[in-house]
Formats: C-alpha cells, sequence, structure tokens
C-alpha cells in the first residue's frame, strides 16, 4: 500500500467521488479507509472506530463474515465469470433462486432477477412494472407514482421517481410520467400535521386525489421504500403501506417494494414490507445480499406478476433488461453463503435489540442537546438525527457545524454519515450493545463540540 501522504495527496488529483463536488476532496479530504474487522474500520493513520454507517448500509454481518469470504475465494478460482443472459446458467444463481423464494415466501415472492446492484435493481422493477400491463393488454399505464423523500438510486429512471432535488435537478429534464406525492414525514409536511397516524391518513388521500388526478388507467406502479432511507430515516405510521397497498389494489396499480436496504433484517423484520403486513407486487434488493462484499442486486417477483409473464404466447414477455454482470457466478456465491449467516445468525432480532437500544440513546441526547430538531428510528437499526440552528423554526443547521460535529465523533471513536442536516445511523446488524454505547458517546462528544 502506498503511504498515508502520498494517498492523501492523490485523492484530489485524478478521482472524483460519487455525491461530492468535484473540488470538494480537495477542502476536505475525505478518510481513507484501510481495514475493516468485526465491526470497526480502521483509517489510513490507524485510527480505530465503530462504523455507525455499516459500510453504505450494506455491511450487516460485518467485515470479518469468513463464510462469504471463503465462497468469493473458491468461487473465483472455479468459475469467475459466465453470463446468464438466454442460453446458460449456473449452479449458483439456480441454488441461490430457490433460496430466495423460501426467504421471500412470506413476501410471497417467488421469481428472482439478478441485477449488479440497488439501481439495477429499481430500473428492472419499473420497467417490468409497464412491462407487466402491455402483456395485459394495458399499455396506457405508463406513469409512476413514488414518496417525495424517497430515493431510488442514480440511473435515469430511478432518478426520475426520487424524491429528493439534489439528485434530480443537475440531470433534468428526467423521464416524463413521474409523478411524487407527499411522505408520511412527521417532522416536516405540507399540512402541519404532527400526529403520525393522522398524516398517514391525509398522505393516502393525497395518494389517492392524485391517482384519480392522473387517471388510473395510465399509472404503471408505485414505487416506495418501505422505511425512507437516504432522505432521512423516515418511518411511517404503521397503517401507510398497507394502505398504499390498498390503494394499489383498488386502481390497478403495481406496488414496488424498494428494499436495498431494507431487505435482510435492516428494520427487525427480513423485509421492510413484512415489516408493515403488505406483500408488494416487486421488490427491489441488493446491498447486503452480498454483506457489501461483492456488487450484486435482485428483483423478486410475485406470482401474480410471474404468472402473466409466464402465459404470455405473444412474445410481449421477452425481456429486454440484463447486465452483464446479472447472474455473476462469484455474486451469486456471495450471496448463497450470506443468506446462510444471515439466517444462522437471526440478525433481525439483534437488529430489533440494538436498535432499540441506539433509538433510546439518541432519544436521551435529544432531550439534552437543543441541536437535535428530531430522533428519528425505532424500527430495527435505522436511526436518525435531524440536527437545526432553531428548535422552533427547525432550520437546517449549517454545514460545517454539523461537519465539525462528525469530526469530533470520529476522533471519538465513530464513524457517521452526514446527509444534508441529517446524520444517519445504520451500523451492522450484528452489533453488539457495547458497540451502540460506543456510537452514543461520540456522538455526545461530537454535539457537546458544537
Ligand atoms: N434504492 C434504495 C432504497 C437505496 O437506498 C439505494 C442506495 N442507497 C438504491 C436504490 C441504489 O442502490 P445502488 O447504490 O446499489 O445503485
Amino acid at each position: 500500500m502506498k503511504d498515508a501522504n502520498f494517498l492523501k495527496e492523490h485523492n484530489a488529483r485524478h478521482l472524483w467521488h460519487p455525491m461530492a463536488h468535484p473540488a470538494d476532496s480537495q477542502a476536505n479530504p475525505p478518510a481513507i479507509i484501510t481495514g475493516g474487522e468485526g465491526v470497526e474500520i480502521t483509517d489510513v493513520d490507524g485510527h480505530r472506530m465503530v462504523d455507525a454507517v455499516g459500510g453504505l448500509w450494506n455491511v450487516n454481518l460485518g467485515y470479518s463474515c469468513q463464510p462469504v469470504k471463503d465462497a468469493i475465494a473458491h468461487q473465483l478460482d472455479r468459475l469467475p465469470y459466465y453470463s446468464i443472459f438466454r442460453g446458460t446458467s449456473n449452479d449458483n444463481v439456480i441454488e441461490l433462486a430457490e433460496m430466495l423464494r423460501d426467504f421471500f415466501a412470506e413476501d410471497g415472492l417467488t421469481r428472482a432477477f439478478y441485477t449488479s446492484g440497488g439501481s439495477d435493481s429499481v430500473e428492472v422493477a419499473l420497467r417490468l412494472a409497464r412491462q407487466y400491463h402491455k402483456i395485459r393488454g394495458e399499455a396506457g399505464r405508463v406513469k409512476y407514482l413514488s414518496l417525495k423523500k424517497g430515493y431510488h438510486g442514480t440511473h435515469t429512471l430511478g432518478a426520475s421517481v426520487n424524491g429528493n432535488a439534489n439528485f434530480r435537478t443537475q440531470y433534468e429534464p428526467l423521464m416524463p410520467g413521474c409523478f411524487h406525492v407527499p411522505a408520511p414525514y412527521t417532522y416536516h409536511n405540507p399540512f402541519n400535521e404532527t400526529d403520525p397516524e393522522r398524516l398517514a391518513q391525509l398522505c393516502l388521500a393525497a395518494i389517492e386525489d392524485e391517482i384519480k388526478f392522473q387517471d388510473a388507467s395510465t399509472i404503471a406502479a408505485f414505487i416506495m421504500e418501505p422505511v425512507l432511507g437516504a432522505g432521512g430515516v423516515i418511518p411511517p405510521h404503521h397503517s401507510f403501506m398497507p394502505g398504499v397497498r390498498a390503494l394499489c389494489d383498488k386502481y390497478g396499480i403495481l406496488l414496488i417494494a424498494d428494499e436495498v436496504i431494507t431487505a435482510f433484517g435492516r428494520t427487525g423484520d427480513w423485509s421492510g414490507s413484512r415489516h408493515w403486513g403488505v406483500q408488494p407486487d416487486l421488490m427491489s434488493t441488493a446491498k447486503a445480499i452480498t454483506n457489501g462484499y461483492f456488487p450484486f442486486g435482485a428483483v423478486l417477483i410475485s406470482e401474480k406478476v410471474a404468472e402473466v409473464f409466464e402465459n404470455d404466447t405473444s412474445g410481449e414477455a421477452n425481456i429486454g433488461s440484463g447486465y452483464t454482470y446479472s447472474g455473476h457466478p462469484v455474486g451469486a456465491a456471495a450471496a448463497i453463503a450470506c443468506l446462510k449467516e444471515t439466517e444462522r445468525l437471526n440478525v433481525k432480532d439483534n437488529a430489533s435489540a440494538r436498535g432499540a437500544q441506539l433509538f433510546e440513546g439518541l432519544q436521551d441526547l435529544g432531550r439534552r442537546y437543543d441541536v437535535i430538531g428530531d430522533v428519528r428510528g425505532g424500527h430495527g437499526l435505522m436511526c436518525a438525527l435531524e440536527l437545526v440552528s432553531d428548535r422552533q423554526a427547525k432550520t437546517p443547521i449549517d454545514k460545517a457545524t454539523i461537519g465539525k460535529m462528525h469530526q469530533t465523533a470520529y476522533e471519538s471513536g465513530a464513524m457517521l454519515r452526514v446527509s444534508g442536516n441529517n446524520v444517519i445511523f445504520s451500523p451492522p446488524l450484528v452489533i453488539e450493545a457495547d458497540q451502540i454505547d460506543t456510537i452514543l458517546s461520540a456522538v455526545d462528544a461530537g454535539l457537546a463540540s458544537i
């Protein structure tokens, strides 16, 4: 490895970072991470800290998951690549499809289509939704509805249904036919409603109104995250997603659950949809499917959708989507090992217990620090603090102050993730109680420093 000074100096020269201004790495050099063990990471200077981000919501089993590492190494030796485009398959993708069917049986999802990541999975799910209606003779159903604050990756279709201007305005005009409805975000909403249940009902009414306004016969799908993640961890009232499901059924619209973050235990259930008692028509997954060790994703398909495609005799159901790395045998091997470990360790229960501990600790900080405007969580290991300079006016805290808080927490032993004026927590699901305490005391130190 090159030495620390070389790396720091050269980072800014030839490398543009995702989700950053190209000049930013000069002004604010990034942490250079060189090691990971358990739920901790180490930077190039040898500073070790608990990873409260869990990679990027994906390293659910931590950095030392030997079975996944072994599966990757073994598969690289045996068959490092082969495509699964029409005419070929491989043993791993078949075994994995079987495992996913069992894993998501309660969600009613019985078929898998592989991708190389979350944005791909979203893209494929949105395309399949349109195609489903075409096969059924409803070619006019082409529009998509989604939630403001939703995040659905960065492909152009995903960006079009994305509900955050930061990912949209640079690339406009985006896809026509994508419409956004209010999210059940208790802290900020256009209805000024602070009761989560009443807010859920108001949002559902707004969705129904939009469906009627657009004309239901023009809408292909509603896409939503069961808990809004990148938008700042916004859990809805438990009546919300079932309400969306009911509206989709009423108007013949497909429900796509974007579970790139929430599938595989993050919410304390094996899927976010199951957490709310909902069966989606399509589900996009990625991230934790391989514990983040290999780029891989899957779209999971319900029996209802599968039947329409499989019974088609017109040729309309031919799938015109797929990636060179769809069903990569190494990714599939990693996913098989990861799924086995995920179930063996029953990480969803630890996500619930440690998530409750983290949420309580953050609520306690919320009572002590005026800078905390809102504390969100309560559904597994997904929490957020929204920081404000004025609690009454809910004015977002400035970038420099939240940056200082982040840096102090870093020096105090926790890697946090800042997104706008939110601090987002998504640690590995195998985290232990004392490591949650380490995160909380680092956050405490960070808040004290501002
Ligand atoms: N959908 C959701 C809900 C996500 O959180 C993300 C990534 N954070 C994506 C899609 C895109 O996934 P990827 O970054 O793997 O393309």
